[in-house]
């Protein structure tokens, strides 16, 4: 199986993700790059999570053609393409629609800083314009928002979070989802602030171990 340690990591990322609560149904898609091919491992479109196995992923080139693989490739896959060929630093995607932080990109809202894990992040996960699904201008809307945080909501849609790993991907999204859970749940108390300015930078450089 070609990049069979690649396709087990997706495959591990997106079904870890299903158990977790992150995605329900067949939402969301994984994907990783393979740094010396440029190939990537993504995950099939709408296949039960319960199912996936490291075999139902689909490796393609950066053009979309599928390399290897017998399923369809997510139906996302041009905005995954888009990214990559953008952001050569980014080696995982995570896509979810994870409850708490699609909820906020339903209202076109950023998560503000409202928690310190904000600075492992960005200093803000901010909203990218809503693109019609499957096509590349959702790529597009996630770059541009993406230059700011290593996550962004995609507008009434979910979530999309990017690393060097898919692991790190997948954290990233995880971190996502706590962070707008906690914000849902602090509203109901009373009216979180954001975290200034200039102690998210602090933070977002001892984070960064500077
Ligand atoms: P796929 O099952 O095709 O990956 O689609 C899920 C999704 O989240 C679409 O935005
Ligand atoms: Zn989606």
């Amino acid at each position: 199986m070609l990049l069979a340690s690649l396709r087990e990591q997706v495959c591990a990322a997106a079904v870890r993700s299903y158990r977790s609560g992150l995605v329900r149904g067949t939402s969301g898609n994984w994907s990783a790059r393979d740094p010396l091919t440029g190939l990537v491992a993504v995950t099939p479109s709408g296949l039960a999570y319960e199912k996936m196995t490291p075999e139902d992923i689909v490796v393609v080139n950066l053009d979309g053609e599928v390399v290897e693989g017998g399923r369809r490739p997510s139906s996302e896959l041009p905005m995954h393409l888009v990214i990559y060929r953008r952001r050569p630093d980014v080696g995982g995607i995570a896509h979810t629609h994870s409850p708490y932080a699609t909820a906020l990109a339903v209202l076109e809202r950023e998560l503000p800083p409202v928690l310190i894990e904000m600075a492992l992040v960005g200093t803000r996960v901010p909203v990218a314009p809503f693109a019609m699904p499957g096509t590349p201008e959702v790529g597009e809307a996630a770059v541009a928002a993406l230059a700011e945080a290593q996550a962004c909501l995609l507008a009434r849609h979910g979530v999309v979070a990017v690393g060097r790993t898919v692991e790190e991907a997948t954290l990233t999204a995880a971190r996502v989802e706590e962070m707008a859970q906690i914000y849902h749940l602090a509203a109901q108390l009373g009216s979180p602030e954001p975290i200034p300015a200039e102690v998210m930078e602090t933070l977002v450089r001892k984070y960064r171990g500077q």
